[in-house]
């Protein structure tokens, strides 16, 4: 019986209870919950696990907030300890998507339910619910950014009619073992192919699958690295436009873009995601074209209303049960919008919303 089931089952018992903010009040109560990030090397997933956390704790749930170091048999050998520790649900980011399933048959056997974080868990039946931004649509934005940026299109997202005739742009893509990173990558690809397929965009390196583009573990030194090979490979082309799908790749390619000879004031339109604030002060400074605000305090709430429902026998709220298929089953899912970050919104967009201070920002 699926958790979501188990959920139903209960609601209906219970005379389904209206409301949604109230904590678990029967056995579930003051319930210790697991949450498993990934990484601290990047600020989102530390502001992800704070907002977790501290939610989960104001409902009156105990936690336990791991970080992984990146590392697979790390992720794994801390959920094992959440399941023996007690915890009755788990809220996992993970590091790569398919290593998981012997930890998630363990949780099942003792009917814990488990929330994927952001990126799908895939290859295991035992994914309860995924929350998550819409990510084909962050790479449509991170394309139209780049477009926009490079003066293809004009900020009303029409075609410019003073574009040049041809724009040179290198491709970049996230960590093959993330599942968002092909999300991010088609809805960025399926946006620049009619300008491909035209001739004006160009990719100088010819390097434009998935495989040639992906960086594992979105690693800022091996996104510098490549960028320091295509420049090799690109001899004296100038680039009007790198795609990049990750403010930390962003910065290893503008360092990889500055030592090979670019002006800092003239750098190609590079684009990023997560409005890292190192990135939103290159953005401010015009080195960094565009960014994707992702509000990950949102996201955080998303997830423990999920957990909150599941652990009170309710059923959570979705909004998408098509597109996230993990290869066992299709995980039903619910999906936040993202936005554009760019110098001329981002006073708007990041510091209005109170998500970072004017000083964060200096
Ligand atoms: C997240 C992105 C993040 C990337 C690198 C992805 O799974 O969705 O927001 O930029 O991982 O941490």
């Amino acid at each position: 019986l699926a958790a979501g089931a188990v959920a139903l089952t209960l609601a209906a018992c219970s005379g389904g209870r209206g409301g949604g903010d109230e904590a678990a009040e029967g056995e579930n109560k003051g319930a210790l919950v697991g949450i498993a990030m990934p990484t601290q090397q990047s600020e989102r997933w530390i502001a992800d696990g704070e907002n977790v956390k501290k939610s989960l704790e104001k409902l009156g749930y105990k936690t336990d907030l791991q970080y992984a170091n990146d590392d697979i048999p790390t992720q794994v050998s801390q959920i094992e300890n959440m399941i023996s520790k007690g915890a009755k649900a788990l809220v996992i980011a993970s590091i790569d998507g398919t290593t998981l399933t012997d930890v998630l048959e363990t949780a099942k056997a003792q009917d814990i339910p488990v929330i994927a974080y952001d990126r799908l868990i895939n290859g295991s039946p035992n994914v309860d619910y995924y929350t998550t931004f819409d990510n084909y649509q962050v790479g449509v934005q991170q394309a139209t950014s780049l477009l926009t940026g490079m003066g293809v299109l004009t900020e009303d997202g029409k075609d410019n009619p003073d574009a040049k005739k041809e724009y040179n742009v290198e491709l970049f893509a996230g960590s093959p073992d993330d599942n968002n990173a092909k999300f991010f990558w088609d809805g960025a690809i399926d946006t620049l192919q009619p300008y491909m397929d035209k001739g004006v965009i160009k990719v100088p390196s010819k390097q434009t699958e998935f495989e040639q583009a992906a960086i594992l573990r979105w690693l800022p030194e091996t996104a510098q690295k490549r960028m320091e090979n295509l420049l090799q490979l690109d001899g004296d082309t100038k680039l009007d436009g790198v795609l990049s799908p990750y403010d930390g790749l962003s910065i290893g390619i503008i360092s990889a873009l500055t030592s090979g000879g670019y002006e800092k004031n003239a750098l190609p339109t590079i684009t990023g995601q997560d409005a890292e604030v190192g990135s939103v002060k290159s953005i401010i400074a015009g080195e960094q074209y565009s960014s994707i605000y992702k509000d990950t305090r949102a996201l955080g709430d998303q997830a423990v209303k999920m957990v909150d429902a599941v652990l009170n026998g309710k059923e959570p709220e979705v909004n998408n049960t098509k597109d996230y298929d993990n290869g066992e089953k299709v995980v039903p899912s619910y999906l936040l919008d993202s936005v554009i970050v760019t110098k001329d919104n981002y006073q708007k967009i990041l510091v209005d919303s109170g998500y970072y201070s004017e000083d964060d920002l200096k």
